[in-house]
């Protein structure tokens, strides 16, 4: 345990050292999975319909057969230490309630609440323990957001912060980082004649190794975790709710000075929630400080 802990901190000291301001603000802390020496196993559930297969295919790069899902973009399972399997969906779509050891993904139209999609973690004993993505046809059933982009950037940026990693910049205008974890108003770069942000980048890999480079024991591992282990009361399932009401504090603002990142405890674990706000969307501001 004390060996992690300072091969830890030796992490993030070498990533400091590098001086780059990308890789430090990349994850929300260091917050992931745990895992042992095997790569994170964690299952992701398919609890969207037929329009959005393909973008989660694409995202995760596994089909539902189990089978690897060669396109010529990168994805979520060409990095080395994440090998998640696309399983059956487990909830119904509209609460995407994600049990203990699960990310599930959903669509639905969740009304008019002013985001295209929404990633949930639930933190236990400082690991993730649980994790949903959400995307929202009330937008995304739009001419405007009904495009191949928005579908791919949310959907891999959404996915991308169930394993724990952040933005890499959160202005929408300025000029695409070239990948979905950086916010955008020109998903493809069709727009701008600038690079895509509909798949993750190679800096996205690095930094998945960087808080995934040290591993714990089995019992504590979803990818390894014993069948049957009780759940702690502390890994109750997770449903996040559609508001800032449900989400608790503001904690971090995206570049329109809108809250996007909220916090909050239930039960002795902490509850994460990831906001991907539409364009026009306005509210918020910083009444929450
Ligand atoms: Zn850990
Ligand atoms: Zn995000």
């Amino acid at each position: 345990m004390k060996k992690t802990i300072l091969r830890v901190a030796l992490v993030s000291v070498a990533a400091l050292s590098v001086g780059s301001p990308a890789l430090a603000e990349h994850s929300w802390g260091t917050y992931h999975w745990s895992k042992g020496t095997n790569q994170l196993g964690v299952t992701v559930g398919d609890n969207v319909d037929s329009r959005w297969d393909q973008y989660l295919v694409v995202a995760l790069g596994v089909d539902a057969s189990g089978n690897p899902f060669e396109g010529a973009k990168p994805s979520w399972n060409d990095s080395s230490v994440i090998a998640s399997p696309l399983v059956a969906g487990a909830t119904d779509p509209k609460r995407c309630k994600a049990a203990a050891g699960k990310i599930e993904v959903c669509n639905a139209r969740y009304g008019r609440t002013g985001w295209l999609g929404v990633a949930g973690i639930s933190i236990s004993g400082g690991h993730i323990v649980s994790g949903y993505t959400k995307v929202n046809d009330t937008y995304f059933d739009t001419a405007k957001y009904n495009t191949p982009g928005w579908r791919r950037l949310v959907m891999c940026q959404e996915i991308g912060h169930d394993y724990g990693l952040g933005h890499t910049d959160e202005t929408f205008a300025n000029t695409n980082h070239g990948t979905c974890m950086d916010y955008t108003d020109d998903p493809d770069g069709t727009i701008k004649n600038q690079l895509s942000n509909e798949y993750q980048n190679a800096h996205d890999f690095v930094q998945l190794e960087t808080i995934y480079g040290h591993s714990h024991q089995a019992t504590t591992n979803f990818g390894e975790r014993k069948l049957g282990a009780a759940p702690a009361a502390a890994e109750a399932a997770l449903e996040g709710g559609n508001s800032p009401a449900d989400w608790g504090r503001a904690v971090a603002y995206d570049g329109k000075g809108r809250p996007h990142i909220f916090e909050k405890n239930e039960g002795g674990r902490k509850i994460i929630t990831h906001v991907f706000w539409t364009l026009e969307h306005k509210g918020g501001g910083s009444q929450d400080h």
